[in-house]
């Protein structure tokens, strides 16, 4: 038994992917604290900060490597940790804080390693897209995750415009020196009703989490310098309520090339209203396309 309660376990050989605190130091898993207490290599984005969160909870690093792999390095580091994953050797992998390859390195090694049939094992814990959620009083049962904005650009409007289309709750990642930008641009993309949260410095001392309006927000951090890290989420786009006169043409042209229930179901589908509905329009515009086809044709026989 260590310091902190930890064992030294008998640990899979593998990749061990760790999540670590994203705040407070003691949002880490007991069973995080054994695999980096059993790991015959260990590997980290940032040396010292493990080292650190190591010597919290009296883990000793013994003789056991240390080895740092972050963007810079993936090209060196990543072949070394596949050729000790490769001897059977058990490899844990803790990112700067909370979980990895969640807007953090760790992707490519995992997909490397199951590319050569190495065994990758998850410790799940703190990530802040995830606390933020908790947090953040918006819908959670359909959320996407799209990390920072790209910093300028056509790549930026996209991003802009796909946060104000999503159906679901989004969440990103901002620095406090772009927050007043970040805010100020979706203003163009995003209804200034639209509903958002603003988390800081989640599971941290000064934790504040702002709800309210873009608007709102814009107003509440006007003339305010933010610090601290941020997460953003805002609401999902409203539903479109389609008009009667829109339904009925896409209708029409589905009804062209697809029977009754095809097309009513398509359409349906695509404007989120009931296929029932749909489906009865869609029996009197046929009956209707029917009769005009007839009265059509009829018109050309007398000619
Ligand atoms: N892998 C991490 C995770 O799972 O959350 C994220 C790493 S990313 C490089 C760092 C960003 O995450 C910060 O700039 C901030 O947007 C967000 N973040 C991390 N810790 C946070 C915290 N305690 N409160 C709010 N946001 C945080």
């Amino acid at each position: 038994m260590g310091g902190t309660g930890h064992m030294v376990v008998r640990l899979e050989p593998g990749l061990h992917l760790i999540a670590t605190p994203i705040g407070a130091a003691r949002d880490i898993t007991l069973r995080a604290l054994d695999i980096l207490a059993s790991a015959d290599v260990l590997a980290a984005e940032d040396t010292r900060t493990l080292r650190h969160l190591m010597e919290i909870h009296g883990i000793p690093l013994g003789n056991r490597p240390l080895v740092a792999y972050h963007d810079h390095n993936g090209a060196q580091a990543g072949p070394r940790l596949l050729a000790a994953l490769a001897e059977g050797k058990s490899v844990a992998y803790a990112s700067e804080a909370g979980t990895p390859l969640v807007s953090d390195p760790g992707y490519q090694l995992a997909r490397d390693a199951i590319a050569h049939g190495l065994t990758v094992r998850a410790a799940p814990g703190p990530s802040a897209a995830l606390a933020a959620l908790m947090v953040s009083g918006l819908p959670s049962d359909r959320f996407l995750f799209v990390g920072f904005p790209p910093s300028s650009g056509g790549a930026r409007q996209s991003f802009l415009e796909g946060i104000a289309r999503a159906d679901a709750t989004v969440i990103l990642y901002e620095s406090p020196k772009r927050i007043h930008r970040l805010l100020d641009e979706l203003g163009q993309f995003v209804e200034g009703t639209r509903k958002m949260t603003l988390c800081r410095e989640l599971t941290k001392r000064f934790e504040e989490n702002l709800h309210g309006t873009l608007q709102d927000l814009i107003g509440m951090l006007a003339d305010r310098e933010v610090k601290g890290e941020l997460v953003l989420l805002v609401d999902r786009a409203p539903a479109q309520v389609a008009g009667e006169d829109e339904i009925d043409l896409a209708l029409r042209q589905a009804l062209k090339a697809h029977r009754v229930k095809e097309a009513a179901a398509m359409i349906a589908g695509a404007f989120g209203v009931p296929k029932r509905d749909v489906y009865q329009r869609a029996l009197t515009l046929s009956e209707h396309m029917a009769g005009e086809a007839d009265a059509a044709g009829d018109g050309k026989a007398g000619l």
